[in-house]
């Protein structure tokens, strides 16, 4: 048997690339350790004693620029005390569409609601923080539309709604309300985040929103200003409803919610077939409605005024295939060890933004030095 050490990170990175890891390598009669707070989303129970180290560690959250003394090394310690001659597993970044995607249940009914927003507001300096969702939602209720709020209360505050995820969660879990508020919208609307790979998994129709034209497919300067590649390619992959990367301001972004709720559906057809033609063509036209085709590395929007192809695939897809080879790991440690950003104790890289040790990320193949200061 197995036990599965908690991972500490950022909420996104473990919807994405850490749950389908558990979903495709627990087995029952592992023990899997996590935040209690978000056990609905894993394959099994959770032992919260595993936590709790984490818990001491970052008592307001992760945070990744905080000095946090060797809670990895407690965790093991406690994991190995507690389940003595099991074998420990932890995640450890990769190539996150090896896996599949996991089959996540809803705990209880859908919450019936139009559209579905999730406000961000970190703590720390991050772009995506600030956009004006209290004035999307306040031209949404405007038109009639019931608003939901995914999240949490202290991203959301400010922010009107009919229904908010929080109401619906009990005591130590953040989730439930959420994934329920999810499964039962009409259309999820949120920046490149968690939620809207939550959404994507759960198959809602979603807007993600971007700065600009484009940008769900480049490096964005985000977190404390280092560049993440977005992530929107994943959602597409995962969603079968209809995804789509949106921009704009509140009265943009409202008009296509509008658009979205109203007047667009998923047709058939090949996308080389129907990019030159228009949509009055199509044998789904009927006055006035958007239709969307999607294929793996591209969507095409047709509407009366013409048709729009959306690539998806990231453009710095020039991520290596194949693990460094031993050269190459020991070039990077060397350069990590001798670094100004590494924080030997818990041997992290300040810069990083994610949940790893650096000997992690000096052997994965898609870790980066957010400072370029690995040899290439
Ligand atoms: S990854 Fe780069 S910035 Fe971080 S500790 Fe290593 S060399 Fe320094």
């Amino acid at each position: 048997m197995t036990v599965f050490l908690p991972w500490p990170g950022h909420f996104g990175d473990l919807i994405r690339d850490v749950l389908p890891w558990l979903w495709a390598t627990w087995k029952p009669g592992d023990l899997l350790g996590g935040n209690p707070a978000h056990a609905p989303l894993y394959p099994g129970p959770i032992d919260a004693r595993l936590w709790a180290p984490i818990a001491r560690a970052f008592p307001d959250g992760y945070d990744y620029r905080r000095e946090a003394g060797d809670w990895e090394g407690e965790v093991r310690r406690l994991a190995v005390a507690l389940h003595p001659g099991h074998d420990l597993a932890t995640f450890i970044p990769g190539r996150p569409d090896l896996f599949p995607r996991p089959a996540m249940l809803v705990p209880g009914d859908p919450i019936l609601v139009d559209v579905v927003l999730a406000p961000r507001r970190k703590p720390y300096i991050d772009a995506k923080n600030g956009w004006p969702w209290a004035d999307l939602a306040a031209r949404l209720r405007a038109q009639g539309l019931t608003v939901g709020l995914a999240g949490t209360p202290a991203e959301s505050d400010t922010c009107p709604a009919n229904l908010r995820a929080w109401d619906f969660d009990q005591p130590g879990d953040a989730v439930t309300g959420t994934l329920r508020l999810l499964s039962g919208a009409r259309l999820v609307v949120s920046q490149d985040s968690a939620i809207a790979h939550l959404a994507a998994l759960l198959d809602r129709p979603q807007l993600i929103l971007y700065p600009r034209p484009g940008d769900h497919r480049r490096r964005l300067p985000i977190r404390d200003a280092i560049p993440t590649q977005m992530r929107f390619h994943d959602c597409h992959a995962w969603n079968r409803a209809l995804c789509l990367p949106i921009h704009g301001g509140p009265a943009e972004v409202a008009d296509a919610i509008l658009e979205a709720l109203n007047r667009t559906i998923l047709a058939d057809g090949r996308i080389a077939d129907w990019q030159a033609r228009p949509v009055v063509n199509h044998p789904d036209h009927r006055p006035g409605r958007t239709l969307v085709l999607r294929e793996p590395d591209r969507l095409l929007v047709m509407r009366p005024v013409g048709n729009r192809l959306i690539p998806v695939l990231p453009l710095d897809d020039d991520l290596p295939s194949v693990p460094p080879d031993a050269a190459t790991i020991a070039a990077r440690t060397v350069a990590c060890h001798t670094c100004p950003d590494h924080q030997p104790g818990p041997d992290r890289c300040r810069r990083c933004g994610c949940g790893f040790v650096v000997a992690e990320r000096t052997r994965s193949p898609f870790a980066r030095c957010p400072a370029s200061r690995w040899p290439r």
